[in-house]
């Protein structure tokens, strides 16, 4: 039997495999090197994988887009300057592994996906879910609102994702925030789309998306707001109600983010997208997910590492909203055992 892996021990939580002791690209990968569910007594935050992509429309290949992830997060480091948090040590963060989802039946894969996410989230608070295609916001949806009540949306997405059919199927990556409006999951009084462009079917799109309850800030208006204007209308919009983060990739522009399954032109470097995240810490955040990353269609990684920073900012900003203080849940099994 080999030694167990030396890990970063700080504020009582099992944190990182100890890059100073351990190559960072050695050893099998979970998001950040972070430890798996099992490994430790209770967690604050679970990262999930939900390799499931039988819902798009366009390219395929999201479905592993959970394991891309995680291989290109092998360099996240402990501290965050930008906010002056160490996630890991302010809260016990896991990776919980994947949920294993059919690719034949979108109904039973999305069953499927709602009493995993509703099971994790008894023994754990928080799930950050790594896609997979958008369909899977729905379910998780579902697991969220069933422990919070409706909540706010702030969906990150070139496109509006309120579509009605595509085919005539319901549930689909273009469907999921209509359903979810339908299902009364949301407060429609706080969702805000962010980066939205490109062509749309017809003009009657944006009214109907109205309809739902969405606010807009489109990838052009980007420019004017900057990450502070962008950052000042999400916070006025959502208030205090509880936030739902959903972040399509294909909210960065294409240099930044070619990995994905219905790229557009124009659109958020990743330098926007993470400086609004890190935002996010005056926020009640419930839950999140990053979706439609498709390695196939990656380069050097660039979309995988947009990813992992992206699931990093947003563990930071939740560790920064819980005030940075200690968290009585995390001890290992085995310092319990001892
Ligand atoms: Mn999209
Ligand atoms: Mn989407």
């Amino acid at each position: 039997m080999t030694e167990p892996e030396p890990r970063v021990r700080d504020g009582g939580h099992v944190g990182q495999i100890d890059a100073t002791k351990v190559p960072r690209y050695g050893g099998a990968a979970t998001f950040a090197r972070l430890p798996r569910i099992d490994e430790v007594a209770g967690a604050d935050a679970a990262v999930i994988g939900i390799p499931f992509d039988s819902g798009v429309t366009y390219r395929p290949g999201a479905r592993f887009g959970p394991s891309h992830i995680r291989e290109s997060s092998r360099l996240l480091r402990p501290y965050n300057p930008a906010l002056g948090v160490s996630p890991f040590a302010t809260l016990q963060v896991v990776d919980a592994g994947d949920l294993a989802v059919s690719p034949f039946s979108i109904d039973e894969a999305i069953a499927t996906i709602e009493r995993g996410a509703r099971g994790l989230l008894e023994q754990v608070p928080y799930l950050l879910a790594l896609g997979g295609d958008h369909t899977i916001a729905l379910p998780l949806l579902r697991a969220a609102a069933a422990a919070h009540g409706p909540v706010a949306v702030i969906h990150f997405d070139a496109h509006l994702d309120t579509w009605d059919t595509y085919f005539g199927a319901a549930y689909t990556h273009g469907t999921p925030f209509r359903r979810a409006f339908e299902e009364g999951l949301l407060d429609p009084s706080g969702c805000v789309h962010v980066g939205i462009r490109g062509p749309l079917f017809s003009g009657t799109d944006l009214p109907r998306d109205a309809d739902v309850g969405f606010q807009l800030i489109t990838a052009p208006e980007a420019d004017g707001l900057g990450v502070a204007g962008m950052s000042e209308r999400i916070a006025e919009r959502v208030g205090d109600r509880p936030a739902y983060v959903s972040v399509d990739i294909d909210v960065l522009d294409p240099a930044h983010a070619p990995g994905t399954g219905t790229p557009e032109a124009g659109g958020l470097t990743s330098r926007e997208l993470l400086g609004v995240l890190r935002s996010f810490t005056a926020l009640k955040l419930i839950g999140a997910d990053i979706v439609e990353v498709a390695p196939s269609y990656d380069y050097a990684q660039i979309t995988g590492i947009a990813a992992a920073h992206v699931g990093y900012e947003l563990l930071s900003a939740l560790a920064a909203a819980s005030g940075g203080g200690s968290s009585p849940r995390a001890s290992t099994v085995a310092e319990q055992a001892s």
